[in-house]
């Protein structure tokens, strides 16, 4: 028993065509292929919703589904038996989400002029590990990238099957009447185009594997799981097919001492009890190099230090993050004895009462700061 179709797209028997569209749009994208690789259940749910909205988007097909369900369309070439193929499925884009949307996975770039199409090679995907200073300044990668392409020597035909159109067209008798429907042909898979002169050691599209190096340039600011594209870097196409993307998948590697938070930087600075009573001045391995600074004396345990534009550079432009220094005291664990009789004497000393002022925020005024 084949599944509702209006159920398959979550909308209603009454539904308006921009409902209908606009549920299709967000099951595509949910079941997207390259959103969910190997995942066949992910495949067959985004199909279906294909073949639902196929019909659903037709007014002439949704009027006949309504009166004769599913048996309606039995017999007729296209979707009836099989379902649709991801060819079908992605030359539906077009009108769907636009040419930003172009091509699946290995799918098709829209229509050429005369109904026929230019193939698109596969994706490639790849990742790349960034070390903090690479993130924050923005880096160029030089990556060994295995592609396929057009072997020396391979020459194309004319596809003689759809003689050059790449689609099949085919009438079928059924109880509503003669239908007509057009097919991607499987020949040539839509490019019009067959393999002629097929070179020693190419595939059966003529293509091979071939290293190249591929230079990614990496702005500053990319986060973690974030994904770059190179155009026309990923597999080659048979014919006149235009190459696919390479996918770049970015990892960040955490660093020693700076932990990154949106633009800003935080570090950790641990100073003796000392140097917070005289002062001090300490240096720090910032990005880019080191930086001083200075403690006044008297600085409290707590205290952040921000130290302007010394964060990562944002990823839209804007200016750069800043590095939050934060200060914490240590405490000695263990004192000789003469350390012990001078803090004892300190005990009840004046000086030593805490008297926070106004300013000595606490921990998460600074916190709810820093958010804020
Ligand atoms: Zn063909």
């Amino acid at each position: 028993m084949k599944e509702d179709y209006y159920e398959i797209l979550g909308v209603s028997k009454g539904a308006s065509a921009a409902e209908i569209k606009k549920a299709y749009r967000k099951k595509a994208i949910e079941f997207h292929p390259d959103k969910n690789p190997g995942d066949t259940k992910a495949e067959e749910m985004f199909k279906k919703a294909a073949e639902a909205y196929e019909v659903l988007s037709d007014p002439d097909k949704r009027a006949k589904y309504d009166q004769f369900g599913h048996a309606a369309f039995d017999g007729s070439a296209g979707f009836g038996g099989g379902g649709m193929n991801m060819d079908d499925i992605f030359s539906q884009f077009g009108d769907i989400f636009g040419s930003a949307f172009g091509g699946g996975f290995s799918g098709f770039s829209g229509f050429g002029g005369g109904g026929q199409r230019r193939v698109k090679g596969s994706n490639l995907r790849i990742r790349v590990k960034l070390t903090l200073e690479e993130v924050a300044n923005g880096v160029e990668k030089k990556v060994k990238v295995r592609r396929k392409v057009q072997a020396d020597g391979v020459t194309y035909k004319t596809c003689p099957t759809c003689n050059g159109s790449g689609q099949i067209t085919k009438i079928t008798n059924t109880i509503l009447g003669r239908m007509q429907t057009a097919t991607t042909c499987n020949t040539c898979g839509g490019s019009g185009q067959t393999i002629d002169k097929r070179p020693a050691g190419a595939d059966a599209q003529g293509l091979k594997v071939e290293e190249e190096t591929v230079s990614i340039k990496i702005p500053p600011g990319v986060e973690d799981g974030m994904q770059l594209k190179v155009s026309g870097k990923g597999n080659g196409a048979p014919g006149n097919g235009i190459p696919g993307d390479l996918l770049v998948a970015i990892e960040t590697l955490e660093h020693d001492t700076l932990k990154r938070e949106g633009d800003n930087l935080h570090y950790d600075l641990y100073i003796s009890i000392s140097e917070a009573v005289l002062g001090s001045s300490k240096e720090i391995d910032a990005i880019g190099g080191k930086v001083r600074i200075k403690l006044e004396p008297g600085i409290q345990s707590g205290k952040i230090l921000r130290l302007r534009g010394k964060g990562i550079n944002s990823i839209n432009g804007y200016g750069s993050g800043d590095l939050l220094v934060h200060v914490n005291v240590w405490t000695p664990k263990e004192l000789n004895k003469e350390q012990r009789e001078f803090f004892e004497r300190m005990q009840n000393d004046e000086n030593f009462v805490p008297k926070p002022e106004k300013s000595d925020k606490s921990f998460f005024e600074k916190v709810k700061d820093m958010f804020s």
